[in-house]
C-alpha cells in the first residue's frame, strides 16, 4: 500500500473503524482520524441485526463478536402485564443468523478497533482532531491536530464517518434535513433480576412503552418512554416508572448506566459533493426506537466500500450508492417512526393492544419478525455462502 493514502476516514467509531475493515480488506488504502484515544465507554446502541452479522462474517470478523454479545432469539409482547404474543426470530429469520446480537456499543467498537488494528497496524491515528478542509480541483486538504501539532494530508476521497454534527458534512456544506419528534426517552443498564433470560420483552401500558433487552454478564436494558425529558434522570426514576406502569420492582437491582435522551430524524441533502463522501450518523440520524442506526451505517458502508474498490471514475457509483442507501435510510426511519408510534401514552389501549394482539397471532407476525430484525435492507444473493 502507498504511503499516502487515497482515503481519509474521520471519525473512528462503529462506523468509520467497519468502513476502514471493508476498505483493507479489499485492497483499498485508507486511513482513519479519530479524535479520541479510547472508544466512548457508554453502551449506547445494543442490537446487532441479522444484516450486520452476515457483512461480519464475511468480512471475517464475527467471531469476537458471537463471544462478546448474546443472542435474542424471542421477542414477548405485553400490555401492562398479560403477555399478548411474541415473535420468534430463531423460526422466522434466515439461518444462521436468525436472532439480535446484544453487544453493547463500548464493546463493538472496541472489538471493531481491534479487528482494525490487526489488519492496519499504522492506519488508525488516534487523538488527532480534523478541525479544517481545503479543497481544490481533485483533491482535499485535510487538517487536523496530533501530538499538540497541526498537521495536513492531501487525499482524493475524504469520508466523514464523525456523526451526527459532522464537521466533514459543514465544511462541505451540505445541509441536513428532518426533525426532532417529541418523544422522549430514559434508559438504564441494570442487573438482571427477570424471568425472561434471553427474551426481550415490550410492554404498553396506557402511560407509555417499557422495553427491555438482556445484555451480556447478567445485565439488561430498560427504555422507558417518558412524558418529558428528564435533564437530570436517576436509577430511581426508571425504578419508579416501571414499578408504576408493570408495576415490577426493579429497586434491588444495581444500575450502571442511565441516560435520557430525545429522538431526530435527519437526512444529509446529500451523501456526496465533489471529494467528500458521508457515512453513518453524518448522512442519517434515525431514532434508536428500533435501534437500526448503527446497523444502517454498517450497511451503508459496505456498499460505499465497493464503489470505492472501482478504479474507474466513481460518479454514477456514488450516485448509485446514495440512491440505494437513501431508500434504506428512509424506511428505517419509518419503521423507527412506527415503533415510537405505538409506544406512546394512550387513553384507551385497548384498540392499539387489540390490533396487536391479532398481528401476533397470524401470519403477520411473520412480517413484524423481518421488521424488527432489519430483513430486506440488503440484496440477499449476496450472501448465498453465508
Ligand atoms: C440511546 C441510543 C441507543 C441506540 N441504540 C442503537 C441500537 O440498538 N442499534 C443501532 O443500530 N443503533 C443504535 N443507536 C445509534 C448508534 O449509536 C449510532 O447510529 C452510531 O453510533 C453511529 O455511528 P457513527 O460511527 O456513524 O458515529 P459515532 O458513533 O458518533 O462516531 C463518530 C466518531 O467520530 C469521531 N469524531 C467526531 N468528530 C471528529 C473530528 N473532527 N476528528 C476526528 N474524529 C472525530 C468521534 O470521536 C467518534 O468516535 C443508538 C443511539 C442512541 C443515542
Amino acid at each position: 500500500m502507498s504511503e499516502k493514502p487515497e482515503i481519509v476516514i474521520v471519525g473512528g467509531g462503529p462506523v468509520g473503524l467497519f468502513l476502514g475493515i471493508c476498505l483493507i480488506k479489499q485492497g483499498t488504502d485508507c486511513l482513519i482520524l479519530e479524535k479520541r484515544k479510547n472508544p466512548v465507554p457508554d453502551s449506547r446502541s445494543l442490537g446487532i441485526h441479522p444484516p450486520s452479522l452476515r457483512l461480519f462474517k464475511q468480512l471475517d470478523v464475527i467471531e469476537p463478536f458471537l463471544k462478546a454479545g448474546l443472542k435474542i432469539k424471542t421477542g414477548l409482547a405485553y400490555n401492562a402485564q398479560t403477555l399478548m404474543g411474541t415473535i420468534d426470530f430463531e423460526s422466522t429469520c434466515p439461518k444462521p443468523f436468525n436472532y439480535i446480537l446484544a453487544c453493547p456499543q463500548s464493546e463493538t467498537e472496541r472489538i471493531l478497533r481491534d479487528e482494525f488494528l490487526a489488519l492496519a497496524p499504522d492506519k488508525l491515528i488516534t487523538e488527532a482532531q480534523v478541525f479544517d478542509l481545503h479543497f481544490d480541483e481533485t483533491s482535499v486538504n485535510v487538517f487536523y491536530t496530533h501530538e499538540e501539532t497541526s498537521k495536513k494530508i492531501k487525499v482524493s476521497y475524504i469520508i466523514g464517518c464523525d456523526g451526527k454534527n459532522s464537521l466533514i458534512r459543514q465544511k462541505a456544506d451540505i445541509l441536513l434535513e428532518g426533525k426532532r419528534y417529541p418523544d422522549t426517552y430514559i434508559m438504564g443498564d441494570f442487573e438482571d433480576i427477570t424471568s425472561f433470560g434471553d427474551k426481550a420483552a415490550v410492554f404498553l401500558p396506557k402511560q407509555g412503552m417499557i422495553e427491555c433487552f438482556p445484555l451480556p454478564n447478567g445485565m439488561r436494558r430498560w427504555v422507558v418512554k417518558t412524558d418529558m425529558y428528564y435533564s437530570n434522570a436517576t436509577a430511581n426514576d426508571i425504578v419508579e416508572l416501571v414499578k408504576d406502569r408493570i408495576n415490577f420492582d426493579l429497586s434491588v437491582a444495581k444500575n450502571t448506566m442511565l441516560s435520557s435522551f430525545g429522538v431526530q430524524h435527519f437526512i444529509a441533502e446529500s451523501f456526496f459533493k465533489d471529494s467528500v463522501i458521508l457515512c453513518g450518523d453524518s448522512a442519517h440520524v434515525v431514532s434508536p426506537i428500533g435501534g437500526q442506526g448503527m446497523n444502517l451505517g454498517w450497511i451503508g458502508a459496505w456498499e460505499l466500500s465497493k464503489v470505492l474498490s472501482f478504479p474507474e471514475s466513481k460518479l454514477p457509483l456514488l450516485k448509485h450508492y446514495e440512491n440505494a442507501h437513501r431508500k434504506r435510510v428512509i424506511k428505517a426511519a419509518k419503521r423507527a417512526e412506527l415503533n415510537m408510534l405505538l409506544g406512546r401514552k394512550r387513553t384507551f389501549p385497548f384498540l392499539r393492544n387489540s390490533v396487536l394482539r391479532l398481528m401476533l397471532n397470524t401470519p403477520l407476525k411473520k412480517k413484524m419478525a423481518h421488521q424488527f430484525t432489519m430483513q430486506g435492507l440488503l440484496p440477499e444473493q449476496e450472501f448465498s455462502t453465508a
